[in-house]
């Protein structure tokens, strides 16, 4: 399941200009500063693929990276930029939302969740809108590595991530699966692909 080739292949703003090639692909999305960029590098073993966008422009693009010439690892753009108000947050996932619900190749979401953090209320909202609209998810805890800080609520990343799974328990009919990763340690990167390759086979 390793990763042995990694392509920039386009970005897209709608779900349409999408590669038409039918290959797999797998979204990671999550909220702004969550880990997604280190996470798609350690993913792929590169410093500096998910540079490509981060570029100005491309980030609130589709981005699609071809791995293995096989399958397609997507980068969606953070949601929850701190200063947006509610309905214009809302707003703005509206070409993701479209994404999900009409991209007929996505095999499974990737939602990233800092577990250094207690749980944000965007996070839930995010997880609900998937929990509701059936989109199959896989939970990804980002940035386990961090030791708990008092300001950040003194809770230990186990602990934020077990809170996070109780409290989305009734949006979902089965717990979707999760995986704890830090891009540091690389830890969860080949549990992440193993679990991609076991979904693709389906
Ligand atoms: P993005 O905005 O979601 O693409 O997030 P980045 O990948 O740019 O990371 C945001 C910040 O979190 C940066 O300062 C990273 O160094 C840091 N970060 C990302 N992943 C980890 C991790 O696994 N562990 C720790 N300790 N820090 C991380």
């Amino acid at each position: 399941a390793q990763v042995v080739q990694a392509e920039f292949v386009k970005s897209s703003v709608k779900t349409e200009d999408c590669p038409s090639d039918g290959l797999p692909e797998f979204a990671l999305v999550g909220r702004s500063n969550v880990g997604k960029s280190s996470l798609l590098n350690s993913l792929v073993r590169r410093k500096k693929l998910a540079l490509t966008s981060k570029k100005p422009g491309k980030t609130q693009c589709i981005n699609h990276f071809r791995i293995n010439d096989k399958w397609y690892l997507v980068d969606l753009p953070g949601y929850g930029y701190a200063s947006a108000p509610q309905e214009l947050r809302m707003d703005w996932n509206k070409f993701t939302k479209d994404y999900f619900l009409n991209r007929s190749t996505l095999v499974s979401v990737f939602l990233l969740i800092d577990a250094s953090i207690p749980t944000k209320k965007i996070d839930l909202e995010y997880a609900s809108w998937l929990g509701q609209n059936q989109i199959p998810m896989t939970l990804v805890f980002t940035k386990c590595d961090k030791r708990k800080k008092k300001k950040n609520g003194g809770k230990r990343p186990e602990e934020n991530m077990n809170d996070f799974q109780e409290l989305i328990r009734g949006f979902f009919e089965t717990a979707p699966p999760w995986i704890m990763t830090s891009s540091v340690t690389n830890q969860g990167r080949d549990e992440i692909l193993l679990h991609m390759a076991q979904l693709r086979n389906y």
